[in-house]
């Protein structure tokens, strides 16, 4: 249940962006997820709905973006996305790849008044 982790931290940066731009309630958050964090969307909201309960967060929707995994391969450079879970080059078949994208969690933006 590492959604309850991520909820609380992504709380405490959307409270931390409205003090900077001085909302006084958060109506909406958005948010991006790499696949690779492999949240669970229903476990994520009702953690954070909890916190961010008694905050000027509270009645904000979310709104959850899963970005793809991509890769790209060190042999022959080629640049792919994630297929059946196959961590092998489409290209030439390699396993030495690197994930490029996928693997990232933040607050897009954020929108209130
Ligand atoms: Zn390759």
């Amino acid at each position: 249940m590492h959604e309850i982790r991520i909820a609380e931290d992504l709380a405490a940066i959307v409270l931390e962006t409205a003090r900077k731009e001085r909302l006084i309630k958060v109506t909406k958050v958005n948010i991006s997820f790499g696949q690779l964090i492999q949240i669970v969307p229903e476990i994520f909201e009702f953690a954070f709905s909890e916190a961010v309960r008694n905050t000027i967060s509270q009645d904000a929707k979310l709104s959850i973006e899963i970005i793809q995994v991509k890769m790209k391969c060190s042999e022959c450079g080629s640049e792919f996305y994630l297929h059946d879970n196959a961590f092998n080059c489409t290209n030439c078949a390699s396993s030495e790849i690197n994930i490029i994208e996928g693997k990232e969690l933040f607050v897009n933006s954020i929108e209130g008044e």
